[in-house]
């Protein structure tokens, strides 16, 4: 057959040789032992946590290399592309402090580019053409239905699906067979003659799960769509060439089409980039591990992290963790390096799935929160407000001096041991809300309202705000003397018989009329911060709340004595 010809036929034209291409995209000039990463999406606007996961890998490698990250989009499947999809993967990115240095939409150095799959068609058609010519592609007119209908046959037999061997019934039509389709006008893709026999097998050194066991591939993929567009297999081998990668480290789920990678690169000529397989995030659900979910799992999203608040660091020390088997334990040793100086290996990740707990996220969120400055809390929180918060929270940043009071607080900042109260920064506001705004009561009192009512009386006639802390604390002490509870909790202690609680139960009743809550930080601060109005206001609602449950209970007396 003269494959010179069909080859025209199919992809007429003049197209650069490889040469050509070697030319115009030449080696990278880096320092020995640089690498060159990348992250490959589809533009479907749909970024996990999976693909931070991988990014965190390919990050830090390049990084810390001295290399190159950069970001090409995969857009080869147009029904899968999504408007603003490239701008929101750069954006959710860059929250984890992921920096490309080339890329769609970022630019760098331009040899490499473009970055956009549809933008590079010739390239990829050129190559088409050329394995057309050595006889390693060749042109399939099978249609749909027929394709189905083979499936289904194999499906039936219980044999591997997919265009292969006997079943790949393009692969020996004569010359005249092709022209006569070709003439007839019938749609063809361009597959991939495989040469591969899936019962050889290779030991094949994989950058993270060490030295696996890799079958040759037998399947004719198709490499160029019938309208001209490449499929993902081919385009990602000639672009992870030329684009000069020297190192994938991809999600796992991509192993199953290694053995066609590793045919696509020996068919085009090319040395194969590195290639490491990143294990799965697993979830424990029940008994089971199950991967994390797009449809049961929010927290599979990476727009979860930051709707929700949590701190990059927090998300990103967490994925270290799962990821390199010895951060933790670095991390331990040096809790306020910079991430980036942590050595990184990529023999030293995971081979097997890594379970993904949130609990542990939030120990680790709470713990990362209680090391900012206040300074550094309260500008984290004032950019999540701005975003994510409601127009009552923005509200919050108009004083600042009293929000760095309450965050200080809050934080136990100044004292002997930070407190971890906050979590995300959604949850830290909604912490914070009752600083702002009077909110409605969250814990019960345990009081009667007969003792409330004479407790917050006494306070509100003997309140000074001017009193500071001590002094404060001693009319507290006074007010539960003068209702029968201990003044201090040891004398409570050493006799409970004798009291009706202690001094504890009386700061209570005042901490859940201030603030709602049962528990919050020092309270004589917090009343501080509020000030005299708000204080006292606060103290006559809770005043009625108990007046008006007290009328009602001897109403209901009333009724029964009736
Ligand atoms: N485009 C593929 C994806 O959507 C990239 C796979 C690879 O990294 O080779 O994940």
């Amino acid at each position: 057959m003269n494959l010179k010809a069909l080859a025209e036929r199919l992809l007429p034209g003049e197209y650069p040789s490889a040469d050509d291409y070697e030319a115009l995209y030449p080696p990278r000039n880096l320092p020995k032992g640089a690498e060159v990463t990348r992250l490959a999406p589809s533009p479907t606007g749909f970024i996990h946590l999976g693909n931070l996961f991988a990014a965190i890998a390919n990050e830090r490698i390049a990084h810390r290399s001295g290399g190159i990250l950069y970001l090409r989009i995969e857009d080869t499947d147009l029904k899968r592309k999504v408007d603003g999809a490239v701008e929101a993967v750069i954006r959710a990115l860059d929250y984890f402090d992921i920096r490309f240095d080339e890329g769609a939409e970022i630019g760098g150095d331009e040899t490499y580019g473009p970055w956009y799959q549809r933008q590079r068609a010739e390239i990829y058609r050129a190559f088409a053409k050329k394995l057309i010519e050595e006889g390693r592609a060749y042109p399939c007119f099978c249609t749909e239905e027929e394709l189905s209908a083979l499936r289904e046959e194999q499906t039936a037999k219980k044999e591997v699906t997919g265009y292969y061997g006997k079943y790949a019934r393009c692969r020996d039509l004569t010359e005249e067979e092709i022209y006569k389709n070709l003439d007839a006008g019938k749609p063809f893709v361009i597959r991939l003659r495989s040469m591969g026999d899936p019962e050889v097998k290779h030991t094949f050194r994989d950058e993270v799960k060490g030295e696996i066991t890799v079958p040759e591939n037998d399947q004719d993929v198709v490499i160029l769509k019938s309208d001209g567009i490449p499929t993902y297999h081919f385009a990602h081998a000639i672009d992870d060439h030329f684009m000069r990668t020297t190192l994938v480290i991809r999600g796992e789920e991509w192993l199953a089409s290694l053995p066609i990678h590793l045919e696509l690169f020996e068919a085009l000529g090319f040395r194969r980039p590195r290639y490491g397989h990143n294990c799965s995030l697993m979830k424990q659900d029940g008994e089971t591990r199950r991967k994390l979910s797009k449809r049961k799992d929010p927290e599979l999203s990476l727009e979860f992290y930051r709707k929700e608040g949590y701190h990059p660091r927090a998300v990103k020390v967490y994925m270290l963790t799962l990821l390199n088997s010895n951060f933790e334990e670095w991390y331990l040793k040096n809790p306020d390096a910079d991430l980036a100086s942590f050595p990184y290996k990529a023999e030293r990740m995971g081979k097997s799935g890594a379970l993904f707990d949130l609990d542990k996220l939030k120990d680790i969120s709470r713990n990362e929160l209680s090391k900012l400055s206040v300074s550094d809390m309260g500008a984290f929180l004032r950019v999540w407000a701005g975003e994510f918060g409601s127009e009552e929270e923005r509200g919050f940043f108009a004083d600042e001096e009293k929000m760095e009071h309450v965050l200080a607080l809050c934080m136990g900042a100044g004292g002997k041991k930070r407190r971890k109260d906050f979590e995300t920064a959604s949850q830290a506001m909604d912490f914070i809300r009752y600083f702002f705004v009077r909110t409605p009561r969250v814990d019960e009192y345990r009081a009667d309202p007969a003792t409330r009512i004479a407790v917050l009386e006494a306070f509100l006639a003997s309140y000074d705000p001017e009193d500071d802390s001590s002094a404060w604390f001693e009319k507290v002490k006074g007010i539960a003397a003068a209702n029968g509870y201990a003044a201090d909790t040891k004398q409570y202690k050493a006799d409970p018989e004798a009291f009706r609680g202690s001094v504890a139960d009386i700061a209570e009743i005042l901490r859940i009329a201030a603030t709602g809550k049962a528990n919050t930080p020092d309270l004589w601060t917090i009343l501080h911060i509020l000030g005299e109005g708000e204080t006292k206001g606060r103290m006559r609602a809770a005043l009625r709340e108990a007046l008006t449950e007290e009328i009602a209970a001897l109403r209901s007396i009333l009724e029964e004595r009736k």
